[in-house]
């Protein structure tokens, strides 16, 4: 497999303090590669909106999508993922917590032939609080998948187009993205990439939202499962 077109996917909610910095360090990164940049608005209410949809109008290669409401981060995902018209499609984080610098190295592994890239986030820098209810739920989702995968949160992962299709058969459910595609994975790989800490502003996980997204995670583990 060689990637041709790559869309890379960033979900935004309230990440105005980010932005330019993630301009900053993404675009040199991919002006390497045929690309696309999509971002998908998830309902913010700080000016995101205002800042993607400037930049846009320098930058041939982005599109800007509004979800006209907070839907969630993988509700988001899968609009871009609707949009996205690469043979490879990468998804990561708008808060540079996913270093885009990384991102060649999971072109690589698609260039290798894996469908599906899975990381492991190094060095995570998270409270303590996240990082165990991390490794909680990733053990529970291993027992009821029966997959061996050290870590479903890091969002930084690349999707052949196949895999992205298949993904969209969900579109209508809620479904956490690396756990489905996981299992329609015909060649996956997991390769360990750098984390940092957030630089601006704070999670926009709160409580609720941590628990509708394990909610989640557990729903489609069973999913994942009922394919076996
Ligand atoms: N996000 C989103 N909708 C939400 C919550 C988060 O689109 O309701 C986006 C957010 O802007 C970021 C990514 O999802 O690009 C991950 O969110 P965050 O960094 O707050 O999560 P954490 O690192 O705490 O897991
Ligand atoms: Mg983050």
């Amino acid at each position: 497999m060689n990637a041709e077109l790559i869309s890379i996917v960033i979900p935004v909610y309230n990440e105005a303090e980010s932005l330019p910095s993630l301009f900053k360090r993404l675009f040199p990164v991919m002006n390497s590669y045929t690309h696309e940049i999509i971002f998908i608005n998830d309902g913010s209410n700080d000016n995101s909106l205002e800042i993607l949809e400037h930049e846009q109008k320098n930058n041939s290669c982005m599109k800007v999508i509004d979800m006209h409401g907070n839907y969630g981060q993988h509700k988001a995902i899968m609009k871009g993922f609707e949009n996205a018209e690469g043979s490879l499609i990468i998804t990561m984080d708008a808060d540079l917590q996913n270093p885009p610098e990384e991102i060649p190295r999971i072109i690589e592994q698609y260039n290798h032939g894996h469908d599906v890239t899975g990381t492991i986030r190094m060095k995570r820098h998270d409270t303590f609080f996240r990082k165990t209810a991390s490794r909680i739920v990733n053990c529970i989702t291993n027992i009821i998948t029966g997959f061996n995968i050290h870590d479903y949160g890091c969002m930084l992962r690349g999707y052949s187009r196949e895999i992205v299709k298949g993904i969209l058969g969900y579109k209508d459910e809620d479904i956490f993205i690396p756990a489905l595609a996981q299992r329609l994975a015909n060649n996956p790989v997991e390769i360990n990439i750098a984390h940092s800490e957030r630089e601006y502003g704070e999670s926009k996980y709160n409580l609720h939202k941590l628990i509708k997204l394990f909610m989640s995670l557990i729903r489609t583990a069973y999913i994942a499962r009922r394919r076996k």
